[in-house]
């Protein structure tokens, strides 16, 4: 069984319709996909109906933008309930932070000599809810001033690079707890990817997390070299934290992130939707079940 538990559609960053993307699974031999787009439950719907046509098994799930001591985290959720009011309020905070850091993003470049306009970047973004960097990156290359999405961090748009913008991203810790209490399930992404400072996620940090709720942590990850892959992997079981694998896909917007590139083992699969399962049942709320299982 193939299971890959993180990837994107075009209503975040990836450049793949929700339902495209399942057709992909299905070619590709995926047999359980997760749709993890950046803080919106938008695909899932269409993703549902494509999933079920096609028989490729759906986890319903957000990569939600979090901070940690001060540096950025990504945060996993699978099968939360999408109605519930704190984690509504928390993503809808954090989509306007995402609209509003545009102008400031425009600036900057501006002072940089490159004349971009908000439309130019609204539409390179197409039918994404959550507008980011990479679609700043995609009207750069239409214009003609990179080549692709990476040329555009590498020179401005990297964290801390000349055209940077912060935005808001909701507490991790936090985060992680209003996971459980909307019936989800939370697993930290790519903890220790070399983009993202790890520094604070170490032993101490993950422990603390785990305290919170967290029930995984995403070890198998192309930004995880094998020597990463294999601490990590020892620090999870430590912590008896479910190890997942996959391929954080984006469509043609990152190389080398084909489909099913990393996977989940079955074992941990299971672990996590009966955690679901158990978190949905003390909540008390009708959160999402894997969809086609
Ligand atoms: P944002 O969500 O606007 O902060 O942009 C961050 C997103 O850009 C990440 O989630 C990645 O998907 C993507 N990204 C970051 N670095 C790169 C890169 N070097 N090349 C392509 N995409 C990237
Ligand atoms: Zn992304
Ligand atoms: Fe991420
Ligand atoms: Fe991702």
């Amino acid at each position: 069984m193939r299971i890959d538990l993180h990837t994107h559609s075009d209503r975040s960053d990836g450049t793949t319709a929700p339902a495209d993307l399942v057709a992909h699974a299905r070619v590709l031999g995926v047999d359980v996909l997760a749709l993890t787009d950046h803080d919106t439950t938008e695909g899932w719907d269409e993703a549902a109906t494509a999933a079920r046509r096609a028989g490729v098994r759906l986890v319903p799930g957000i990569e939600i933008s979090c901070r940690f001591a001060g540096h950025g985290a990504h945060l996993l959720a699978y099968l939360p309930d999408p109605t519930y009011p704190p984690l509504v309020e928390e993503l809808d905070r954090i989509l306007e932070g995402r609209r509003s850091r545009l102008p400031a993003t425009l600036d900057k470049l501006r002072r940089l000599g490159i004349d971009l306009a908000a439309d130019d970047v609204r539409r390179a973004a197409g039918s994404a809810v959550a507008m980011g960097r990479p679609h700043v990156a995609d009207a750069l290359v239409t214009k003609g001033v990179v080549r692709n999405r990476k040329e555009a961090f590498d020179s401005f748009l990297r964290t801390g690079g000349p055209a940077y913008v912060d935005r808001y991203a909701a507490e991790l810790v936090a985060m992680v707890r209003t996971v459980s209490a909307a019936g989800g399930v939370s697993v930290l992404a790519h903890p220790w990817a070399s983009r993202h400072h790890h520094a604070a996620l170490d032993r101490a940090g993950l422990a603390r997390l785990a305290d919170a709720g967290l029930a995984g942590v995403e070890v198998d990850h192309q930004d995880h070299d094998p020597a990463t892959r294999e601490a990590l992997r020892g620090l999870a079981g430590d912590l008896d934290l479910v190890v997942t694998g996959s391929s954080d896909y984006h469509g043609a917007g990152k190389l080398d992130h084909e489909l099913g590139c990393n996977t989940t083992a079955r074992d941990c699969y299971d672990r996590l939707v009966d955690l679901a399962r158990a978190a949905a049942a003390a909540s008390g709320r009708s959160a999402p079940a894997v969809v086609g299982a």
